[in-house]
């Protein structure tokens, strides 16, 4: 498997001496403290683009160190401050929050890079969007409201109050760790709940900055609590406990389907946000040049670790070798290895495990008898954990590259004559996160749209988003929304609250 490809030259690779290759060493944000892990264990994170390269370490928690954050978390929900706020004051202090987001940019875009592999570049783009997320939830936290009942009758009057949900236990992946506690975090404890996260243990350096950011704008203690180590001891705890009111999970369906199984037992609220198997439905009318940069960005951003990627090509066979011809020729272009270097489009894979997945995915695919256009392996490994642009053509719908989340650099190409073909085609997988169609008959594209089953669509791009419109799964890719106005509903708790005017009615004489 470890193969050298023909478009070799376009790797960038690492540079192993690179000064930038520094280990930071964090603490827990626990009640507005920094804290270790009361055994004092660590997780020690290496480079995955820069094989052996010490870059991180933070605590590995252990069950109890989490309840202490939860009850943190609890005691602040039930007695501090932050829920009794005005939405106003609870405004400002998060507005803060994205300011100084956005002065500490480069800082926060290295330690993505160091410890996902995510090239510099994009890691810097992704940090400024993550102040516009931190924005949008703070103007909107002071404008949540509730309902009234105007019309019920004349001595009656109904109110529908919204209050937070509680303390929320957030687990976020590998894969965009910023953006991803910058989507659930602001909405949040902008609505008035006080959260635990537990990032990844790949990954956890930049989320524990941020809540240390959020300490230093005069968020109160308790609201923002961060813990890190492995998943099965410090995130199940979060599902377990009592006094945690709901779980927002992201992550994989094996995870998340056992989180929300626990999550259960106490009747808790639970969010899923899980995995995606991604169509690009392209007709005959598409602008070509176009789709092909945008099926190869839709495939190759994050190197394909991506949960909204588009991993499906869906082509009208008509165009179909017009297509591939100028999506082979990007890919054999696109510039990919060492993350910081700034021509770098994508980095390694997150971890030597996932690396071999991906390769033996690749493997599958062959053994099944889908043809390689192009790529098909890891390389560089003694260098970091690189796999190259892989392309499929010729895939049945039911082989495995077709139907499983790879999350790596690799695109199945399926072909199609009609549009119900095409719909059938994109709804024939598990998963129904995301779905891009590219036509220039917009009539066309958006009835397309209208019968694929998944929460993101796009027309005539991919991997597009933004704070106002909200991000969520249809079957296995999740349950529940996050962003826009519909992100604070997933917090809140809505009361009724009937209001008898006059003299009441009487039931007993
Ligand atoms: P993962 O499920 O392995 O881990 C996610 C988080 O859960 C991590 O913090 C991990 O430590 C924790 N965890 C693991 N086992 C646990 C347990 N038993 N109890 C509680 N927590 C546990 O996922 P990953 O490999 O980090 O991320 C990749 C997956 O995430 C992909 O499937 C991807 O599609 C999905 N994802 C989804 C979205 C979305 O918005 N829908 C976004 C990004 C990633």
């Amino acid at each position: 498997m470890n193969q050298l490809t023909p478009f070799q030259s376009n790797f960038l690779p690492p540079n192993l001496a690179d000064p930038r290759l520094k280990r930071r060493d964090y603490r827990m944000v626990i009640d507005g403290q920094s804290r270790d892990a009361a055994s004092g264990d660590v997780v020690v994170r290496t480079s995955p683009g820069h094989l052996g390269k010490e870059v991180g370490a933070w605590p590995a928690a252990s069950s109890d160190d989490v309840k202490s954050a939860i009850a943190a978390a609890r005691t602040a929900f039930d007695h501090g401050p932050w829920p009794r706020m005005s939405g106003g004051e609870r405004s400002a202090l998060m507005h803060r929050v994205a300011e100084l987001i956005l002065r500490n940019v480069d800082e926060l875009a290295l330690i993505e890079c160091l410890e996902v592999g995510k090239p510099i570049a994009q890691a810097r783009g992704e940090i400024g969007f993550c102040a516009e997320l931190w924005r949008y939830a703070a103007g909107q936290a002071q404008g949540l409201t509730g309902d009234t009942h105007n019309a019920i009758g004349e001595n009656r009057l109904g109110l529908v109050l919204r209050e937070p949900v509680g303390v929320v236990g957030i687990i976020t992946p590998w894969n965009f760790p910023f953006i991803i506690a910058s989507e659930r975090v602001p909405w949040a404890i902008g609505a008035g709940c006080t959260v635990v996260v537990k990032p990844s243990e790949f990954t956890s350096g930049t989320t524990i900055r941020m809540a240390e950011l959020a300490m230093e704008a005069g968020i109160p203690p308790g609201v923002f609590n961060v813990v890190t180590g492995y998943g099965p001891v410090a995130g199940q705890v979060l599902a377990e406990d009592d006094r945690v009111d709901m779980v927002a999970f992201t992550g994989s369906v094996r995870v998340g389907t056992r989180l929300a199984e626990i999550a259960a037992r106490t009747v808790k609220r639970v969010g899923l946000e899980l995995g995606g198997k991604g169509p690009q439905v392209v007709f005959d009318d598409a602008d070509l040049d176009a789709a092909a940069d945008g099926i190869a960005y839709g495939v190759y951003h994050n190197g394909g670790q991506c949960c909204i990627s588009g991993s499906r090509l869906i082509v009208q066979n008509g165009i179909r070798d017009a297509l591939l011809a100028r999506l082979l020729e990007i890919s054999r272009r696109v510039k990919f290895g060492d993350p910081l270097n700034e021509a770098t489009r994508f980095g390694p894979m997150i971890s030597a495990a996932h690396c071999d997945k991906v390769a033996g995915h690749v493997q599958k695919g062959m053994d099944e008898g889908a043809e390689v256009l192009l790529g098909g392996g890891a390389i560089a490994q003694d260098l970091g954990f690189y796999h190259s642009p892989t392309v499929f053509g010729r895939v049945n719908p039911d082989m495995s590259i077709a139907q499983e989340e790879i999350f790596g650099p690799v695109l199945s190409v399926l072909g199609f004559d009609t549009a119900d073909q095409a719909v059938a085609l994109a709804n024939g997988t598990d998963f129904g996160l995301s779905a891009s169609v590219w036509s220039r008959d917009l009539e066309r594209a958006i009835q397309t749209t209208r019968r694929i089953r998944a929460g993101r669509c796009w027309i005539n791009s991919v991997i597009d988003g933004t704070p106002e419109m909200p991000i969520g799964g249809y079957k296995r890719s999740g349950l529940g929304r996050e962003l826009g106005k519909y992100g604070f509903d997933e917090y809140c708790q809505f009361k009724s609250l009937h209001m008898t005017l006059g003299s009441a009615p009487r039931w007993f004489a």
